[in-house]
């Protein structure tokens, strides 16, 4: 394993993570989910990325039963959370979104399902136009001060907006967001790459990126159809069935020409998408999802494969998806 610091804050993650959203409840059970943490510890992997909204909190149960049962040392992993969905259908008004009272909420019940004294990394899942900037900053560095969170950031925010967090924070002696959570995939690159960049730059943000497979579509597995176990199948999450399929239409030629190009590598189209998106070194983690312990496999070659990487594999790895 290989480990980053997250931005500017002293914070070394492991530069692949391992993320709950769909499969912890979903798809796999407190069994599965401690094969595949206790797989990802084992290859040094040291962030576990959860929210409150993953299975309305069970995800952040399973998470917690799974890091009891198998005993690993807190000081040797880091945990998030991240609030605004809610954790119930139907979340009443201050059941969700950003307001001092919901962040603090969250963050209570986040440590609570998952049996934690103190969360590593706390997100502000989405931007709350509801909710004045001041009294969100305020409440993440009171949360911080008292010891239940060590760094805060943000998920999915305009960079205008995270630049106004600063600013007040800066303006007022708090402490400032120290990371994005931003999707970063080779279909999705324009926020990490044109937007963000600043942040990173000037502002020591760090960025833990999510869905480096764009939820299994760079893998190439559903280009004959959805397989049986597979997400898309999962009960409630007919709308990314919908929108990852949607996706794989459009994008056809270019998913053929990435797995061509991988064949002629020798690696998976999974490895080779994920090794593509550790290239950038303004990235801290990757987080991976996978829901079997063969799939953790192929995505750690990412690895290896990383270092073998040279700017003209990279140029013909972008040229798969210049045009459809
Ligand atoms: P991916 O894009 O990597 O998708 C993961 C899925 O792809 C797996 O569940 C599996 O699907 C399939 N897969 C994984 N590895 C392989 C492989 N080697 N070969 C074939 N198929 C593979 O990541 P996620 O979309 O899960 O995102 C990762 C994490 O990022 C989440 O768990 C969550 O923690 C975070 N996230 C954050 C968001 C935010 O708004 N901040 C939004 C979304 C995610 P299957 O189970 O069907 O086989």
């Amino acid at each position: 394993m290989q480990y980053r610091r997250l931005g500017s804050s002293g914070l070394q993650l492991s530069v692949l993570s391992y993320g709950t959203w769909v499969t912890f409840a979903n798809q796999l059970g407190r069994g599965e989910a401690r094969e595949l943490v206790a797989q990802c510890h084992d290859r040094g992997v040291n962030f576990f990325d959860n929210a409150e909204t993953y299975a309305n909190g069970e995800s952040e149960r399973i998470l917690g039963d799974v890091l009891v049962d198998l005993r690993l040392p807190r000081d040797s992993f880091c945990v998030s959370s991240k609030a605004f969905f809610g954790a119930v259908d139907a979340p009443r008004p201050t059941q969700r979104g950003l307001s001092r009272k919901h962040l603090r909420d969250a963050c209570d019940q986040a440590l609570a399902r998952m049996r934690l004294d103190y969360l590593d990394l706390y997100f502000c899942h989405r931007p709350d136009p509801e909710v004045p900037i001041a009294e969100i900053v305020t409440t993440m560095d009171l949360l911080i001060r008292q010891g239940k969170v060590l760094y805060w950031g943000t998920s999915e925010w305009p960079a205008a907006l995270v630049l106004e967090a600063i600013a007040f924070a800066r303006g007022n002696g708090l402490i400032a967001p120290q990371m994005e959570q931003p999707q970063y995939n080779l279909l999705e690159r324009a926020r990490v790459e044109h937007e963000y960049p600043p942040l990173f730059r000037e502002h020591g943000l760090g960025a833990t990126v999510w869905s480096p497979l764009a939820s299994g579509l760079l893998s190439g597995k559903y280009a004959q159809g959805v397989p049986d176990d597979s997400r898309l199948n999962a009960e409630g999450y007919e709308w990314l069935r919908k929108l990852v399929l949607a996706r794989r239409d459009t994008v056809q030629q270019s998913l053929l020409r990435f797995s061509a190009l991988a064949d002629a590598l020798g690696a998976a189209p999974a490895t080779l998408a994920i090794a593509w998106c550790l290239r950038n070194p303004q990235v801290t983690t990757v987080i991976l999802g996978a829901s079997k312990p063969t799939q953790l496999e192929a995505n750690f070659a990412a690895l290896d494969l990383c270092a073998r990487l040279d700017a003209a594999t990279v140029a013909r790895i972008e040229a798969c998806f210049a045009s459809d």
